[in-house]
């Protein structure tokens, strides 16, 4: 499916003209297409269905309330890493039993707030934490359901930085541990070990590393359940990736279930999926204006208004996505090779790096594409830059999700002492 595509020359979400919410919102504004998200979901629940799984939405995603509320309602659980997202899910009507609990630093007030909603597990990561949800749990007199988030030593094949899932990542419990974990939570009072789950790595293209992770994992839950531990369900994590440009390869949602229902069928147990990106990614673009058009001494600069504050996948993981003009070229306009640039002052401030372009000019609209998936939410503010209009698409209309911060909102939370 594709939501963004040029009708009368203009490119178009769903039905609704970009540069028409352009015009009412201003730039720069990120904008998601409902039906994109609502298929992709749909298509992932289909592909799976003789396994139901739990498909708990990844929200670091995109963690935007009229996003989250959306997957709740088609379905979805919810893949939570932070106290901040654990309130968000359940503002967006999320049954907790939906929700699983993964990240490596989880606190005590996280914790004890996830006990007294009754998520359905906590995904642990290292003993102390372990010793540590036993202990809160103790003291609430209930009981924790836990999973052991295993570390399979699989090279996931991303990028360095979204790769979670070798010795040397600070993620899970390494699979040759993984016999004493379990026994350490059958020796604690107030843990009850409902699964094992992983999570090797984001953008994930080559599923190879996919079939030799849950194939470990599988093994793991087959050893575990023969020597008396009473474990439920595998949770495969999430990382399937997603196409940012017309010349990047995309995983077959197919080739992956197969690969996930040929371990997982035999051993009768529930599955959970934790999608993050392939749900949202491509159903999201960066809309941006071009200030200006500069020629340099070795390289020419497109200076648009959005910045690595408002998208910073190009800068920290060097991520391309491509770029759309508003208004349709002529089929045969030349193509022009430029950085595409913000106004933040360092350079890593990029957008895009040598990609060939139709030409623009002054004030010019343009689409950073697949902007869905950790866009906004990875948003900051430096250059005391506000955060950005983010707005929901649907059919023919259109609504805002986030407003658009204000200086003003920038400043409030600052505070001068008398003294200065
Ligand atoms: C980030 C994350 C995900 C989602 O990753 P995607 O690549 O967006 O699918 C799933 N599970 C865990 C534990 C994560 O940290």
């Amino acid at each position: 499916m594709n939501s963004f595509e040029y009708k009368n020359g203009s490119l178009f979400a769903e039905q609704v003209k970009l540069a028409d919410i352009a015009a009412v919102v201003g730039t720069p504004f990120y904008c998601y297409c409902q039906s994109e998200i609502i298929f992709h979901f749909n298509a992932m629940k289909q592909e799976f269905a003789d396994l139901s799984p739990l498909i708990a939405y990844a929200m670091k995603a995109n963690s935007n309330q009229a996003i989250i509320s959306l997957l709740g309602n088609a379905g979805a659980g919810a893949d939570i890493v932070s106290l901040g997202e654990l309130e968000r899910a359940v503002a967006a009507g999320i049954d907790p039993k939906k929700i699983v609990f993964s990240g490596v630093g989880k606190n005590e007030k996280e914790m004890m707030r996830a006990l007294e909603l009754g998520i359905h597990c906590f995904n642990l990561e290292s003993v102390p934490e372990l010793e540590r949800l036993n202990d809160i749990a103790a003291k609430m007199n209930v009981i924790a359901p836990v999973s052991v988030r295993i570390n399979p030593d699989v090279d996931a094949k991303t990028h360095t930085k979204i790769s979670t899932g070798k010795f040397d990542n600070k993620f899970g419990i390494p699979y040759i541990e993984a016999n004493a974990v379990f026994k350490k939570i059958k020796n604690s009072s107030h843990l009850k070990a409902i699964g094992i789950d992983m999570h090797i790595g984001s953008q994930i293209i080559d599923l190879a590393p996919f079939d030799e992770a849950i194939s470990i994992l599988a093994s793991l839950f087959k050893s575990l359940n023969e020597n008396g531990h009473e474990l439920e369900h595998i949770d495969i994590g999430g990382g399937l990736g997603i196409s940012h440009g017309k010349n990047d390869k995309s995983p077959d949602l197919k080739e992956y279930a197969k690969i996930v229902r040929s371990h997982i069928k035999p051993l009768n147990c529930k599955l959970i999926i934790e999608p993050g990106r392939w749900l949202v990614g491509n159903a999201g673009v960066l809309v941006t204006k071009v200030e200006y058009f500069k020629q340099g001494a070795s390289k020419d600069f497109v200076i648009v208004n959005a910045a690595m504050n408002d998208l910073l996948r190009p800068a920290l993981y060097e991520a391309h996505h491509d770029i759309l003009p508003l208004s349709k070229p002529q089929d045969n306009a030349e193509q022009m090779k430029v950085d595409v640039v913000g106004p933040i002052c360092e350079s890593s401030d990029y957008l895009a790096q040598g990609q060939y372009l139709n030409p623009v000019k002054q004030d010019d609209l343009i689409a950073i594409m697949s902007a869905g998936a950790y866009g906004a939410a990875m948003a900051g503010t430096y250059n005391s830059r506000p955060l950005i209009t983010e707005v929901l698409v649907f059919g023919d209309k259109f609504e805002t999700i986030r407003e658009r911060q204000t200086i003003a909102d920038l400043i409030a939370l600052d505070n001068v002492p008398a003294w200065i």
